[in-house]
């Protein structure tokens, strides 16, 4: 199976892409100009209106969009726990559109032509960074040129420094990507929680208390996840703390809550492992001793099972870094969802419990209006 990434799709490609939406936004821009020019009601920053008399501002507020301080902010975000935490904290004050669909693995996701219309049409795109989204930031830095107010929020580029990093099995340093599963880790989301707030106040100043109060409603429910799988981890025996999974998405988690990350079955291309690394993994495994090994939810193979039964492995469980439990309007499909569901597919195999979770409630927390 070939994987095709956008970002390495040959330039001429990219451009024709970005080329041929180019046009499609500057029409939209003139279009908005015109209006603009017609009812002369000129919006700075979003709030002060300084000119044109109650009526021309109604007609403006229905004809012009992005134009008046009511207009809800456009923002795109990428995988889609990080389209949670942002829905979080922005409750119903921004439109939001995540660009990652549920299911589809994020590191080789491609972006199709509807979605550089929507990067074009942003105020704000949210993603992770550490360059697991290096196609998107190609696109953002393209609709800059014709949208200079485009702004971006690398999340976990502000959250950890470079010397955090973690290169391991499937993000080895010599590649140069880090491993860029920051949500994972607990605290790290709730920071993710903070920057988005504070870059929402800064673009929407009006709604500021909102995202405040949200923000801090969420960040109490990502406090108690945390405490609870701190707890839920010390229920599992100490020798079998041990993570081998087939995708490579623990390395912040793991030393967060003293688990360690013996290995992980996927190479770095996202291809399938050699028979000779397959060989050297069951050998781990047997000197490891351990009782469960994970597969993916977004990458379903059979190697994991093959890999189960001959180093005599009893369980597979399955794990997921992106994948949202449930559906749209579930209360489960959520980031706290996401991570309740590991915790209770991981733990439980390498012998512990999660009751220490079952007081958390997956459900958004973020108020409507
Ligand atoms: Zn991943």
């Amino acid at each position: 199976m070939i994987h095709l990434n956008s970002a390495l799709l040959p330039p001429f490609m990219s451009s024709m892409l970005v080329g041929s939406v180019f046009v499609i936004s500057l029409g939209v821009q003139n279009v908005t100009a015109s209006a603009n020019t017609t009812t002369t009601t000129v919006v700075t920053g979003g709030t002060t209106i300084q000119s044109g008399s109650a009526t021309s501002i109604a007609t403006n507020n229905t004809s012009t969009p992005n134009a008046t301080s009511t207009e809800k902010l456009n923002v795109v975000t990428s995988v889609s726990p990080i389209s949670n935490i942002v829905k979080n904290v922005a409750g119903e004050k921004i439109t939001l559109t995540g660009l990652v669909p549920e299911g589809i693995n994020s590191h080789t996701f491609e972006l199709v032509p509807s979605d550089v219309v929507k990067v074009n049409d942003a105020d704000l795109v949210i993603i992770d960074g550490l360059e697991l989204e290096v196609n998107v930031e190609d696109v953002v830095d393209q609709a800059q040129n014709t949208n200079p107010d485009l702004q971006i929020l690398k999340l976990g580029d502000n959250t950890i420094t470079p010397n955090q990093y973690v290169f391991d099995f499937s993000f080895p340093e010599g590649t140069g990507d880090p491993n860029p599963h920051l949500w994972l880790n607990v605290p790290y989301a709730m920071k993710f929680a903070n920057l988005t707030r504070d870059k929402l106040i800064e673009m929407d100043p009006a709604n500021a208390d909102y995202y405040t109060e949200n923000t801090d409603r969420y960040v109490t429910k990502l406090r108690q996840l945390d405490e609870g799988i701190m707890k839920a981890v010390q229920t599992v025996p100490e020798e079998n703390r041990k993570l081998l999974t087939y995708h490579d998405s623990w390395a912040y988690f793991a030393p967060r809550y003293g688990m360690v990350v013996i290995g992980a079955i996927q190479p770095s291309d996202f291809g399938q492992p050699t028979p000779r690394e397959v060989a050297s993994l069951i050998d781990q495994i047997k000197a490891e001793n351990v009782p469960a090994i994970f597969g993916s939810e977004v990458f379903p193979t059979e190697v994991v099972d093959q890999i189960a039964k001959e180093a005599n492995v009893q369980i597979v469980g399955t794990l997921s870094d992106d994948d949202l439990p449930g559906d749209p309007g579930d209360s489960q499909n959520s980031y706290v969802g996401m991570m309740l569901e590991n915790m209770e597919n991981m733990l439980v195999p390498l012998g512990g419990n999660v009751s220490a979770l079952s007081n958390v409630d997956p459900a958004d927390t973020y108020s409507s209006g």
